[in-house]
């Protein structure tokens, strides 16, 4: 059986993911299902902090918020990110 390997094994796949232009990416709410490009969602909070909000049903997709200790990003409203694909 193979050992997991910790959170630093992400950081090359994942700075291949979160360096693309986010506001072309495609979520699917989690809650109703509807696909949305991020530029047309309703983003509110700003500046302290933003709630990216499904125009289908009003929940949120994603949060974000940045302290002087951390950025956190919380993206449990999103069943999917579809991200178009390079060039
Ligand atoms: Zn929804």
């Amino acid at each position: 059986m193979n050992e997991p390997l910790d959170g630093n094994a992400l950081a090359g796949p994942l700075s291949g993911v979160f360096t693309v232009e986010v506001t072309a990416a495609t979520v699917v709410c989690a809650g109703c299902g509807r696909a949305e490009v991020v530029a047309a969602a309703a983003v509110y909070g700003a500046p302290m902090g933003f709630v990216l909000r499904c125009p289908g049903c009003g929940d949120a997709l994603l949060r974000y918020a940045e302290t002087p200790n951390a950025r956190t990003l919380d993206m449990r409203g999103i069943a999917t990110l579809r991200i178009p694909p390079v060039g």
